[in-house]
Parts: structure tokens; C-alpha cells; sequence
């Protein structure tokens, strides 16, 4: 039986590129294994594959009585509705440890670095298997993408060392350049419906029994979202209705800039004030140096709903 490797839902360019990457891995060591994806390919994502010569993984949704190797998460909340029925063979991440646990002993390739696709070419050094160059390719633009051209707090000298050895692989001459093109690509928000905007990069989680929902939108220059904030903010009110949630979030990061500006629908807004020791103006505030979801909100979101 092949071993699917899949990432998160509303899959970003690690989910994708690491499901990629570690199937090659796997089929290389002797155990059979196809990528899988659990949503929509991002613009992102889309400009990757396309520059270095792949189709997206096949959409799966279900995956009861499969075997699973999960990627670039271990929360519950992104992983498929019947994970209980499916066997969770080997986890590879870079966040911080969710809530899945298994009935039998598992693989964990769990690291506190910048990108999924660092720890996977880690597994390929272990290995001893050489990286082809299209792979490489995209495992340089995942680790880009993550660590935001490495400005990101979440980015380590692990990841920096991964880029320049895959850039030498791939032949990519300018790794910088290309990690600006991509970051275009994903500035382009013009014409998208607002909750496809909020959905882009989202994220649920489970913070000490309340569900709460945060989106993360990154883009050369925010003035972009000047003409549509209002519609944004009225649609993560909408969101947080319909899905019940007690906070939902929409990080605007201006990746130039280095900060965010955080549209927050909450029951208790006083919980995000509390957090991140601010007052909101119109449900926003900017967060000055804020890249990083998973190193500068959730980890001080979180313990603010204990
Ligand atoms: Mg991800
Ligand atoms: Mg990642
Ligand atoms: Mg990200």
C-alpha cells in the first residue's frame, strides 16, 4: 500500500512542495508513496510548480484505511475529517506540536526551523539521496515563501544553509529575485472575493476550548488592501458567525515594511487587547516587526484564553 504524504488544510507552498518532496524520498528508500493535497492550489503555489515543471498533487480529501505521512502540521483542526480511520505512519513539521496522536509507533521529524522543507532535506541527507534539480527547485521556494525571503523571525541558519545548497542544485543564480517574484505573484489580490482573501492562508485552532480562526495575507505593499479593508472586516465578522468561532483574525503583512495590521472579530475583543498589550482602532491594530503567525501571535494568543 502507498503511503500518501499530505499537509494542511487551505494548503500553503510548504504543504504542497514538502507533500512533493518527501514522496520522491519515500518512493527512493523503497516505500511507494504519492503526494496528495487537501485543498486548492494558491497563486503562490501555482507560480512554483509551473517554474520548476510539476502538476499539483492529487486533491484528497478522505483518507480512511490509507496510510499517512503528514507534513507541515500536527493539529487536529488541519488534518482530514476522518484522520481517526486513516494510520498516521511519519510526521514532518516546523510548528508547534497540535493535538494528533496515533495507535501505532510513528516516524516525527519535528523541528523548531523556518520550513517543513528544511527538515525534509534534512531526511534526504540522512538518506543519502540526492536531490534532482526540479525538486530542489521547489523546496528552495517553499523555504523562500516560509520564511519570507528569511525576514521572518521563524527563519534559522539551518533554513539559510538549506536555500544555498538547493540554489546550487536547481541552478537558481538569484535566489533573492526569485523569491521577490514569488512574493508578486502573491501581492496580486485584485478582483478576489474577500473571503477567498480570508481563506488564502487560514488556519483554525482549538485555543483552551474556544475555536478560533486566523488568516494571514502576505504582500509587498499593503496599500493594496486600502479599497477592500472595510469589506474584509465585515466578512471576518460574517466568518466568525457561521463557523462559530469566539476570535477570528486576518493578519495584513506588509513583508517590506516588516509588521502587520491585524483585523480582529471577536466575542471578547479584550482578549486580543490583553494578548498583544493593545487597544484596538475599528477592530485593526498594526503590530510593528509582526511576520510570524506561528512565533508572534499564537504563541502569546493561545495562553491569553486560559
Ligand atoms: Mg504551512
Ligand atoms: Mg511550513
Ligand atoms: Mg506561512
Amino acid at each position: 500500500m502507498a503511503i500518501y504524504t499530505c499537509g494542511h488544510t487551505t494548503p500553503d507552498s510548504d504543504s504542497i512542495c514538502s507533500a512533493l518532496s518527501l514522496a520522491y524520498l519515500l518512493n527512493k528508500i523503497g516505500k511507494p508513496a504519492i503526494p496528495a493535497r487537501q485543498g486548492p492550489v494558491s497563486p503562490e503555489t501555482q507560480f512554483i510548480l509551473d517554474r520548476f515543471g510539476f502538476d499539483a498533487p492529487e486533491l484528497k480529501t478522505e483518507f480512511a484505511g490509507c496510510e499517512l505521512f503528514i507534513t507541515d502540521y500536527s493539529d487536529r483542526g488541519q488534518a482530514p475529517a476522518d484522520l481517526d480511520k486513516a494510520t498516521v505512519v511519519g510526521i514532518v513539521d516546523h510548528h508547534k506540536l497540535g493535538d494528533i496522536t496515533t495507535s501505532t509507533p510513528l516516524e516525527c521529524w519535528i523541528r523548531p526551523v523556518g520550513c517543513t522543507n528544511t527538515i525534509v532535506k534534512e531526511m534526504y541527507d540522512f538518506h543519502g539521496v540526492e536531490i534532482p534539480k526540479n525538486i530542489a527547485g521547489i523546496m528552495l521556494c517553499a523555504i523562500l515563501s516560509d520564511t519570507v525571503i528569511f525576514k521572518s523571525p521563524t527563519c534559522t541558519e539551518t533554513d539559510i544553509k538549506a536555500v544555498k545548497e538547493l540554489a546550487k542544485i536547481a541552478e537558481v543564480e538569484d535566489f533573492g529575485a526569485l523569491g521577490m517574484e514569488m512574493f508578486k505573484v502573491k501581492s496580486a489580490v485584485e478582483g478576489v472575493p474577500v473571503r477567498d482573501l480570508i481563506l488564502r492562508d487560514y488556519k483554525p485552532f482549538d485555543m483552551h476550548g474556544k475555536k478560533v480562526g486566523i488568516g494571514q495575507l502576505e504582500v509587498i505593499d499593503l496599500a493594496i488592501f486600502d479599497s477592500v479593508k472595510d469589506e474584509l472586516q465585515a466578512d471576518l465578522d460574517k466568518l466568525r458567525t457561521e463557523e462559530g468561532l469566539h476570535t477570528a483574525c486576518l493578519l495584513l503583512t506588509d513583508i517590506m515594511k516588516e509588521g502587520s495590521e491585524v483585523l480582529v472579530s471577536s466575542e471578547d475583543a479584550s482578549i486580543f487587547e490583553k494578548a498583544f498589550d493593545v487597544k484596538l482602532e475599528n477592530s485593526k491594530v498594526w503590530l510593528y516587526g509582526c511576520l510570524s503567525r506561528k512565533k508572534q501571535i499564537i504563541p502569546f494568543l493561545e495562553p491569553a484564553f486560559a
